[in-house]
């Protein structure tokens, strides 16, 4: 069943060993909570300073002017507290902006919400489990944050993917998460393909440099423990080999079903869904547990660091809490959030962790800084280019700032692997200067849009203006056209009295 998708790297998976188990990190003093985790729209807080909340109560929600909007994913207190701000704060985002948190003291207590738990999903239609999935705030945990109820609309969907590769060295919360517990991710995958309709194939798909986690998926799959087993045809738990990015959506479909994925398509539209496996087990908490999305794993590493863990942590909690709990050395010198590859550096270790979150790196030296020597036009990168890119030509074209240019060779269709610039010779940086470009892309477009309602709003005042002038000019008209009629009127009385008083 495996096929080659072109490009990718072997990686070494040097240093990531972490301790066997999922540690609790536990409640820090406060948490902040931005409003937007996810890609798409922001939520609304429905909750105000002062107010006391309970774990797992929703306190942010899609506005109703936005409703008709489905693209976000409603926010819960990830413990019990006060609310003790709504404000802005540093957020973890390439950008390095400020957004709206909410910001909770918690109480220790850790009291939850009273929680709505479905025993047997089959008795509930597809569309009451997608809502509860909605209301759970669960967003793709693999990285991406695109809301999973999303994914989950009814079409004509014939194979389910659980994405389990965790293909980017030094993570490893997906790899635990499977080890330890499997149970979660079989269910959470039957939830999801009972949620699309239905399923022919259900494929859960694991790098294979993570035995454990295939034999304890495949121990659970095969006991047949839950009937929700009718919700896919045929469910598999397949390996596939070790290559980076194996975990690339367009990659794994490759890999699985050596189908590729047209540019500008979606999955969806090959009738294929893929979803993370943290993203089911998040699913399944959200419906057996009546659990929203609160919490996640976050595999924090590197050797600044002497506790190589990963932790089960709530949203929310400050980076350097985690870091303490890893016991971290004096000299950090650079935080990276994410993986080596696809990761980016954070200033400060006071943002909060969010729902993307998966991995830390701290590093005690920062890795050797880029010396940007000229492109020599090697073409190493187009080689490697998971996406079948050229990866020069976008950073000809990002550099001069052609941002015209350079989508006519499908910058966004890069999946910012980081394999181009992990094997230029001239150790350029590559994958900022595409996210610069996209950023500025998007920004123009953003600034288009604004231009163009503008626009729009000056064009219909105008046309306002001059219908409400047309109209009192024509009952100007009306008025003096009356008034001659009546002054007619009054003449031809005068006349016509006149004329019988002579008579
Ligand atoms: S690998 Fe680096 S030097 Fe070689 S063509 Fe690509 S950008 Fe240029
Ligand atoms: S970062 Fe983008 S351009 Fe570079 S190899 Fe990955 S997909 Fe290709």
């Amino acid at each position: 069943m495996n096929y080659n998708f072109s490009g990718g790297l072997v990686l070494e998976k040097k240093g990531g060993l972490t301790q066997e188990k999922i540690v609790s990190a536990g409640i820090p003093p406060f948490l902040v909570v931005p409003l937007l985790q996810h890609i798409g729209i922001a939520t609304m807080p429905i909750v105000k300073v002062g107010d006391h909340v309970l774990k797992g109560q929703m306190i942010a929600e899609c506005g109703s002017e936005k409703c008709s909007v489905p693209m976000s994913a409603p926010i819960h207190a990830p413990s019990s507290g006060t609310v003790v701000a709504i404000e802005k704060r540093p957020v973890p985002h390439p950008s390095g902006l400020e957004d709206v948190c909410i910001l909770i003291e918690t109480d220790g207590k850790d009291e939850w919400i009273v929680a709505d738990i479905i025993d047997d999903c089959t008795h509930l239609l597809p569309d009451v489990l997608r809502h509860k999935i909605a209301q759970a705030g669960i967003v793709g945990l693999g990285g991406a944050g695109f809301p999973s109820h999303l994914k989950l609309q009814v079409g004509d969907i014939h194979t389910l993917i659980l994405n389990g590769a965790e293909c980017e060295p030094l993570i490893s919360c997906d790899d635990h998460l499977m080890r330890e517990r499997p149970i979660e991710v079989i269910i959470g995958a039957r939830i999801l393909a009972y949620a699309l309709g239905g399923v022919k194939r259900c494929i859960i798909a694991i790098e294979d440099n993570k035995p454990h986690a295939y034999q304890a998926l495949k121990a659970v799959a095969d006991s047949g423990l839950d009937h929700l087993h009718i919700a896919a045809e045929k469910f598999e738990i397949v390996q596939v080999p070790t290559r980076y990015p194996a975990g690339g959506e367009q990659q794994l479909i490759k890999v699985l079903l050596n189908q590729e994925l047209p540019k500008k398509m979606l999955p969806r539209q090959l009738g294929i869904v893929v979803h993370n496996v943290g993203t089911a087990a998040a699913v399944f908490r959200a419906v057996k547990l009546g659990q929203p999305l609160i919490s996640r794993i976050v595999t924090v590493t590197g050797n600044a660091v002497e506790t190589r863990q990963n932790l089960e942590t709530l949203l929310g909690t400050p980076m350097d809490y985690l870091l303490k709990k890893s016991n971290l050395n004096k000299d950090l010198m650079q935080l990276i959030l994410g993986g080596p590859m696809m990761g980016f550096n954070v200033s400060s270790t006071e943002l909060p962790i969010v729902k993307t979150t998966n991995c830390l790196i701290a590093l005690s030296q920062p890795i050797e800084k880029s010396q940007n020597l000229p492109c020599i036009r090697c073409g190493s990168c187009e080689q490697v280019c998971p996406a079948n890119l050229l990866p020069q030509q976008l950073y000809w074209y990002a550099r001069a700032k052609d941002f015209e240019k350079i989508q006519d060779y499908h910058l966004f269709e890069c999946i910012e692997c980081g394999c181009c610039a992990y094997v230029c010779p001239s150790q350029l940086p590559l994958v900022q200067f595409y996210r610069y470009a996209k950023s500025e892309i998007r920004g123009q477009v953003q600034e288009k849009l604004k231009a163009q309602q503008a626009k729009q709003r000056f064009e219909f005042r105008e046309f306002r203006l001059d219908r409400e002038k047309a109209e009192r000019a024509a009952r100007h008209q009306q008025a003096g056209d009356k008034k001659a009629f009546l002054a007619a009127a009054v003449a031809r009385k005068q006349a016509a009295a006149q004329k019988s008083e002579d008579a």
